[in-house]
């Protein structure tokens, strides 16, 4: 028997030769280990050569689950994505809820391990306790509200998916994983390696149960823990605006980088047109992961005015990195910004800071508006943000030349003192 919380089954997926190996790790393996991210590690640091290419086929890359991922806990939805970070060189994992983990555990798997590249585009069908690799040559060039609405037409309205947008097809080393059409595992560039194996998504399907050691003490420890978030003041903050919530006080406090990092809190006074109030004005829709009772998420649309978008509440680092970072209080501009990222799986994160980055290039003189096709770059400029985060999407202009793989890469394709 599986080690209770577990399904006892990772499967390993050699790309190049599309042989599938189903393996049940030792106890021992799981007990020290656990899943996600101590898993994950596990697997690279004792299978991944030393100085291999993140984005070449001894690159391995690890999807996985936590040990209570999909187990009727509190909140346990997360998936971790592990490989070597393209951007960095070194460790690279990033994690994302939704609902894609417990899908996974549901479908009958703990997690997946790739290695080699892929001669065509794939997706990994994990069913029923079954894994199969189909063909995703008509899925290649799509973004991730459209894979999202694909598997759910051809799996079921259960099937759940995480995929790469054309970014990380592009090996963007701001590309990360998107599940749930705007769900997250953002850092590290994974996205990237995900892309440089031709792989674009992982399909879950399956109701499987999860075996519980003590189900009905985990039963009532779980009412128990809930009850008090119920009465606790951060819980209800959260349910109320998500970290949202905390953009202008964090702004106030120093907290938040301004300004690409050199800016001080006077330097963004209107931090409030881009927190709290002014982003749940533009909630549509409340949003949780998976029995996730906190439910910090949301869905935000703009309807009016010359840019309209709908996709996941921003949160507190999106606003950050587009707002606060760039001196960008046009929210629309910033929820936008978030769409384009949700859609060609881009990492909100690195894409809002290397803009900054960029603006402040402009702002020096050490950028033009030559050298940037036309774009003013000027801190703030809402409309010009939007046009850059387009071309880093699509992989054009300057945006896509230039900044399309971080701040560092960017700093040296430009020159001039940028870095
Ligand atoms: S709803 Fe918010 S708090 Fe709950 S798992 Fe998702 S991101 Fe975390």
């Amino acid at each position: 028997m599986a080690v209770p919380g577990t399904m006892g089954r990772i499967v390993r997926v050699d790309l190049a030769t599309q042989k599938l190996t189903v393996e049940t790790p030792s106890d021992d393996v799981y007990l020290k280990y656990l899943g996600g991210y101590g898993i994950g590690a596990h697997y690279l640091y004792n299978e991944q050569k030393p100085g291999v290419d993140p984005l070449g086929p001894e690159s391995l890359l690890g999807v996985f689950t936590g040990v209570l991922t999909g187990t009727p806990g509190i909140s346990t939805n997360r998936y971790t994505v592990v490989a070597k970070s393209p951007k960095t060189g070194t460790w690279g994992d990033a994690n994302s809820g939704g609902e894609f983990g417990p899908a996974m555990k549901h479908a009958g798997f703990d997690g997946v391990l790739f290695s080699g590249i892929s001669d065509k585009p794939v997706y990994l069908l994990l069913k029923d306790g079954k894994a199969r690799l189909l063909p995703a040559d008509d899925w290649w060039g799509k973004d991730s509200v459209y894979i999202d609405a694909q598997v759910k037409e051809l799996y079921g309205s259960k099937a759940r998916a995480c995929c790469i947008g054309p970014a990380g097809e592009r090996m963007s080393l701001l590309a990360c994983v998107i599940n749930d059409r705007g769900r997250a595992a953002g850092r590290s560039g994974l996205g990237a390696v995900m892309g440089s194996k031709r792989l674009k998504a992982i399909v879950c399907v399956g109701d499987a149960e999860i075996t519980m050691a003590l189900p009905e003490a985990m039963k009532q420890y779980c009412a128990d823990v809930k009850k008090k978030m119920r009465q606790a003041d951060l819980v209800k903050f959260l349910n109320q605006y998500g970290t949202a919530g905390l953009t202008a006080g964090a702004c106030a406090s120093g907290d938040t980088p301004i300004k690409n990092w050199a800016g001080a809190p006077e330097d963004f006074p209107t931090a409030a047109k881009i927190s709290d109030e002014a982003v749940i004005a533009i909630q549509k829709k409340k949003y949780a992961c998976w029995r996730c009772p906190i439910g910090c998420g949301g869905e935000t649309e703009v309807t009016t005015g010359d840019m309209p978008s709908h996709t996941h509440k921003p949160e507190y680092e999106t606003l950050g990195a587009f707002g606060t970072m760039c001196l960008n209080d046009c929210l629309e501009s910033i929820n936008l910004c978030n769409q384009i990222c949700n859609e060609s799986g881009l990492d909100t994160i690195s894409t809002g800071c290397t803009v900054a980055f960029a603006i402040e290039c402009y702002e020096r003189g050490i950028l033009t508006k030559e050298d940037t096709g036309g774009l003013e770059l000027t801190w703030g400029n809402g409309k010009a943000i939007v046009e850059v985060t387009r071309q880093i999407a699509e992989g054009t202009g300057f945006g896509g030349r230039v900044l399309g793989d971080g701040a560092k890469r960017a700093a040296e394709r430009i020159g001039k003192g940028a870095a």
